[in-house]
């Protein structure tokens, strides 16, 4: 039987309630950066793949003035860590730092984001996944024609990627 995979080059991923938990009032330290069960396992099975794993992630509490841009480094330097705990790395970050009123190109359902990855790894959007938990991740896979999966209480980025092994 084909894997799902053979089609696949290129997944995208959003980061807050994909790869660590969610919060309504934003990851704003390293310490509140907190994996979500499973998640940087299925990073390690992708990178087995041999796809390209990239994130795409608005992070607008930058732009709001709550976080530092030094500071979402250092998260991602955090994430980054946790990630070769489990033997798993990412090949890219593109975050999206902008208040939702500077009306920027990058910040998700807008496709900006996905445009700078899928142009820097040079793979087609129909070979592009998208995984995200919102609908405004869904738009943004729609607006550049990649495929998408939205997560919801019951699929987690575990069990998606266990599915289409
Ligand atoms: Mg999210
Ligand atoms: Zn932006």
């Amino acid at each position: 039987m084909q894997s799902p995979w053979n089609s696949i080059d290129l997944v995208l991923l959003d980061r807050d309630g994909v790869l660590n938990h969610d919060s309504p009032n934003f990851i704003l330290t390293p310490t509140q950066w907190q994996p979500i069960a499973g998640s940087l396992c299925a990073v390690a099975s992708l990178n087995d793949l041999g796809v390209k794993v990239a994130l795409c992630s608005n992070q607008s509490a930058v732009g709001r003035g709550l976080m530092t841009m030094t500071t979402l480094l250092q998260i991602d330097q955090t994430m980054r860590n946790a990630l070769a705990s489990s033997g798993a790395h990412l090949d890219a970050t593109y975050y999206c730092p902008h208040h939702p009123n500077d009306q920027c190109r990058c910040r998700k359902p807008r496709p900006g984001l996905l445009q700078r990855a899928i142009a820097h790894f040079a793979v087609p959007p129909e070979r592009t996944l998208f995984i995200g938990d919102r609908d405004t991740d869904v738009a943004a896979a729609d607006a550049v024609g990649c495929r998408a999966i939205r997560l919801d209480g019951e699929t987690t980025l575990s069990t998606v990627i266990a599915r289409k092994r």
